[in-house]
């Protein structure tokens, strides 16, 4: 990262000019009867730009255009080999710009300008470069159960694919779905969190520039009760893949059975248990990754280490070693290079938070660290919060927060830990530090989530999928398991 300095930051700010428009057709667009929306940024409170509020009438002209796009075959017949160099002409734009990248997404949703450029453009591009890649080295089957007939299972594109995504990884999470559709030959409409839907317009409009046609990439904006209602309801699309909180996931299944039962993929919340054994390799480090678990992104994880299960002998090491890294946070601006934890995303995300943390003090757990007042500056600040005492059935311990806010919890041995672990409605992430072979293995097996890491946490790569079961999910994005949903099989029997 080239830019070192806050100031360096604010000239590139005044530089630059901020979308006002949709992306559809290659261009950017209007709503057909012109509403807007403010958007806010979370940093200040200040109003960034005003963009198209879509409705119904926007959306179904997006999904038509892709569908034409679709039909025409100028994507999803060309070669594999070409949708993938196209690809990968978009992933070199992006890196050309990859500070305009970072600055638009620290400047919608709060995120630590550093922290944006070093990890979320790190595997947003990364990602859509490895699916271009992998564009023309994916196989179809000829299986030989038969002397007289030829069988053939080719996976075909689905057609339109509808993406709606969050806005805590506005890059990322939509680049889990945006790149692995098109490879496989789909048109895309996505729907962008209406809080951060400006590094997505950006990446849309670079696509275009790297040679994706026209209709092929639409980006509406707009609320999820108006612009995803409708785009998740709409006959035309194919296959509805979303990221988000288990509320709206559950809610798209009802949008897909009242209209075409489109298969819908769902990424949704998560509680995820972070197990720390006396045993564990190094305590200071287990500590330090705890820290970071809850702190990174503001706590706006949907894996965050948001329950600390923490053996009984090592609670009040592990409680002080925790409690003073998140005391030690640098929380500023995100335009400043030397921040360590941004904003929340809104000042309702921000209020919500702050309540959980009231209910919290209600029950007989313990605030030892933070409170539920903002910080006193401009913009969604809080400071991070621990809990320790807390009841494993108690809200503290069962409800997604979606903030700097950790829970702790004790445990005596290995089932207990597991059970408690286990006793929540999610299966996300979670993690087991131990230096104990037999205890990693026996402890990941029966956790009931995901993603295991064992003595790391969201460890990751572009070739494993990323996925949770229970409420958390189902269809894991990412690696070339990832690219199923976005296809479908067809069975051609030839007689020989
Ligand atoms: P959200 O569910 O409120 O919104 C997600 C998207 O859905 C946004 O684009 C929103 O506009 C849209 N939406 C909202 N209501 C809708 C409706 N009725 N119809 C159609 N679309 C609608 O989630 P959020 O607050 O943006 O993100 C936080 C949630 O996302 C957390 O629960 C978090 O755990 C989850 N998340 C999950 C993963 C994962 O991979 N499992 C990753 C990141 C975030």
């Amino acid at each position: 990262m080239k830019l070192t300095r806050l100031d360096d930051w604010l000239k590139l700010r005044a530089d630059i000019s901020l979308p006002t428009g949709m992306w559809i057709d290659g261009r950017s667009a209007a709503a057909e009867d012109g509403a807007t929306t403010p958007l806010i940024s979370p940093r200040d409170g200040e109003i960034l730009t005003h963009l198209p509020a879509a409705g119904a009438q926007d959306v179904a002209r997006a999904v038509r255009s892709a569908k034409a796009a679709f039909d025409s075959g100028v994507w999803s017949r060309i070669s594999p080999r070409e949708r993938g160099e196209t690809l990968i002409r978009w992933a070199d734009l992006l890196e050309a710009h990859r500070d305009e990248m970072a600055l638009l997404i620290a400047l919608e949703m709060g995120k630590p300008v550093t922290i944006a450029w070093n990890v979320e453009l790190k595997t947003t591009i990364g990602l859509i470069r490895w699916y271009g890649e992998l564009a023309d080295k994916l196989m179809d089957e000829s299986p030989r159960g038969k002397n007289d007939a030829l069988a053939l299972v080719t996976r075909e594109p689905m057609g339109v694919v509808a993406a709606i995504t969050p806005w805590n990884f506005p890059m990322t999470l939509s680049t889990f779905k945006m790149p692995a559709a098109l490879v496989a030959g789909n048109t895309v409409v996505l729907k962008p969190a209406s809080q951060s839907p400006l590094s997505v317009l950006r990446a849309a409009e670079l696509a275009s520039e790297a040679g994706l046609p026209d209709g092929v990439l639409q980006v509406v904006t707009g609320s999820g009760p108006v612009t995803g209602a409708a785009l998740a309801s709409d006959n035309d699309v194919a296959t509805l893949t979303f990221t988000g909180s288990t509320d709206v996931g559950k809610q798209l299944l009802h949008y897909s059975a009242d209209s075409n039962a489109k298969p819908v993929w769902l990424e949704l919340g998560g509680k995820s248990p972070n197990i720390i054994f006396p045993d564990a390799p190094s305590i200071e480090e287990a500590i330090d990754v705890a820290g970071w678990a809850i702190s990174f992104n503001s706590g706006q994880m949907c894996t965050a280490g948001s329950r600390l299960l923490v053996h009984r002998d090592i609670h009040d090491q592990v409680v002080e070693g925790v409690t003073n890294y998140l005391a030690g946070l640098r929380i500023g601006d995100p335009l400043d290079p030397d921040t360590e934890m941004g904003p929340l995303a809104s000042q309702r995300h921000r209020n919500d938070v702050l309540a959980e943390i009231s209910k919290g003090m209600q029950t007989r757990a313990q605030l030892v660290l933070g409170s539920d007042q903002p910080l006193d500056r401009p913009g969604w600040f809080v400071e991070p919060a621990v809990f320790t005492g807390v009841d494993p059935d108690d809200r503290l311990a069962q409800h997604e927060i979606f903030g700097p806010v950790m829970s702790v919890l004790t445990f005596e041995n290995d089932d207990e830990a597991i059970r408690i672990a286990n006793n929540s409605d999610y299966g996300l992430g979670s993690a087991v530090w131990t230096s104990n072979l037999s205890r990693a293995a026996q402890v990941s097996r029966r956790l009931d989530a995901g993603l295991v890491w064992v003595n790391c946490f969201e460890e990751g790569d572009y070739s494993v999928p990323f996925g949770g079961r229970k409420l958390s999910g189902h269809g894991g994005d990412k690696s070339v398991h990832g690219l199923e949903k976005f296809t479908t099989t067809k069975t051609t029997w030839m007689a020989v």
